[in-house]
């Protein structure tokens, strides 16, 4: 028997107002893929007004609760409950009281924006030929430097965000700007996601790019896959491709969330 895929823990629901297809179609292809465990991590609600466009307003939160719980049954794949809750100034207090109170098994921590520029917008993506794109990196690592520092969040989302749309910077400038983001995941105890959203995207690869994850592998830093699916057809997308990229890095294992508890799975 070949060892099934890893778990996809990274999938939107249409409250998002931008991903199509119910629940139960992601989890029938996640199915059909040989996948046996997903998480739904929908983009999280925010008090404020903060991207709303975005996401689900806090009045849906309840909704995005029954649809999830509607798929915990007997069936593969298991179905877990998360939420990909966004790292910006200002979110603490909110999701320091919020985020415990919800039961999840799963807290995926992202950096879509830098101050008011969301940088990984379609909409937003003419304000990058305005910008020094090495200071764009730095920033967004200092972000993610903050972000771990929260002790809010589980795992980092598609953690090399900024090269979407193929703004790359050298190795060495690379390298330099990410280490202290690792070395701060590392400290919180912390994962990273392979989020295989990046091979649809001008970047051609997964996040993150196979040095940082060497990188991550050097601090013993767990890792777990996600496709972020906004469609169905996405789930369990580039899966393949992103297991052989994890051994090139070194890693063996994967990881599994159970009401925020890692527990090592064999890859
Ligand atoms: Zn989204
Ligand atoms: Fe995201
Ligand atoms: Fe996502
Ligand atoms: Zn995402």
């Amino acid at each position: 028997m070949p060892t099934p895929l890893p778990p996809d823990y990274h999938l939107h629901t249409p409250l998002c107002k931008h991903a199509v297809g119910a629940p139960a179609e992601y989890r029938a292809a996640a199915h059909a893929r040989g996948i046996e465990e997903i998480c739904f991590t929908d983009h999280v609600p925010t008090p404020d007004a903060y991207d709303a466009r975005h996401r689900m307003a806090l009045s849906d939160f309840p909704t995005y609760r029954e649809m999830i719980a509607a798929l915990q049954d007997e069936n593969l794949p298991k179905v877990h409950f998360g939420i990909e809750a966004d790292y910006y100034e200002g979110c603490e207090d909110f999701l320091r009281q919020w985020l415990p109170a919800q039961n999840f098994d799963l807290v995926l921590g992202s950096v879509h924006y830098l101050d008011d520029w969301g940088f990984d917008s379609p909409d937003e993506l003419p304000r990058w030929s305005s910008v020094d794109v090495p200071s764009v990196w730095r920033n967004y690592f200092d972000c993610v430097v903050r972000l771990a520092n929260t002790r809010l969040f589980d795992v980092v989302g598609h953690f090399d965000l900024p090269k979407k749309f193929g703004h790359r910077i050298s190795e060495t400038t690379l390298k330099a700007a990410a280490v202290p983001a690792l070395d701060a995941v590392a400290a919180a105890g912390m994962g990273i996601e392979i989020n295989t959203s990046g091979y649809r995207r001008p970047a051609k690869e997964q996040y993150p790019a196979v040095l940082l994850l060497s990188l991550a592998r050097e601090r013993n830093i767990p890792i777990c896959f996600g496709s972020d699916a906004h469609q169905p057809e996405e789930v369990g997308h580039e899966f393949e491709t992103a297991i052989a990229v994890a051994r090139v890095a070194g890693y063996t294992q994967t990881t599994r969330f159970e009401k925020r508890r890692p527990q090592p799975l064999a890859l």
